[in-house]
């Protein structure tokens, strides 16, 4: 069972999806994305995958119910903690994930909220030049291009833009994280669980002061 749990806020394009997977890998910690969960279901064509797609496109919300069984399966691993990235995404989620939390964690074990924060300006120049692969790397044309031009470094598959990077997907994006956002992070703030990171900096850098934050608070 995880001990101690960190979960990453950031608007889309903010890159805490980077990090957390950063983080994960150097700590060795299993990570869970929502996210990079129901793309992978509606690439093998699942039930959840079927239901799930028409949410991924438009850049809205998956129904909340369909989400539990994915979070749940992340307590049954055997890892130090575990780390959520693009859950919860609003208040349901947050009070669904603070009842699994209570069930499943002792009161003393460290709960952390990580704000990656980044401009919306920001987010729209970097969302349109972001690229993926079908194995989960992802890549951006201008910070962080694969070697061989349009062909994923991991598995030589061709990279492609999300349907949910297209310009007004992403206004809509945004305005569900600037609306729900605010509500999920005051609870965090308000129990001195919130950690801070200015996302507009290198990842190194970025990566660095996530884990020196960490390590100062005695959480890794
Ligand atoms: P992400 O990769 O985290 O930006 O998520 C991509 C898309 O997956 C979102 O635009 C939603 O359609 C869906 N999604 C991911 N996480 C959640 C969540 N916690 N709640 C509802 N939908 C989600």
């Amino acid at each position: 069972m995880p001990k101690t749990i960190i979960i990453f806020f950031g608007p889309p394009g903010s890159g805490k999806g980077t990090q957390a997977d950063l983080l994960a890998k150097k700590i060795g910690w299993k990570k869970i994305s929502t996210g990079d969960l129901l793309r992978a279901e509606v690439a093998a064509g699942t039930d959840l995958g079927k239901l799930a797609a028409k949410y991924l496109k438009t850049g809205k919300l998956v129904p909340d119910k369909l989400l539990i069984n994915l979070v749940d399966h992340g307590f049954k691993v055997k890892s130090g903690g575990v780390i959520f990235d693009g859950y919860p995404r609003n208040s349901r989620q947050q009070k669904d994930l603070l009842a699994m939390l209570e069930r499943k964690v002792k009161k003393s074990d460290p709960v952390y909220a990580i704000e990656v924060s980044v401009s919306d300006e920001e987010v729209k120049r970097r969302l349109g030049l972001r690229r993926m692969c079908a194995c989960g790397a992802v890549y951006h044309l201008t910070y962080n291009s694969p070697i061989n031009d349009g062909l994923c470094d991991i598995c030589g598959r061709k990279i492609f833009t999300r349907n949910d990077d297209q310009p007004e997907v992403i206004d809509r994006r945004l305005r569900i994280y600037h609306r729900t956002g605010k509500v999920l992070l005051g609870y965090w703030q308000k129990q001195g669980k919130l950690i801070r990171i200015n996302g507009e900096q290198p990842i190194k850098k970025i990566h660095e002061e996530i884990v020196e934050r960490l390590k100062g608070l005695r959480v890794i």
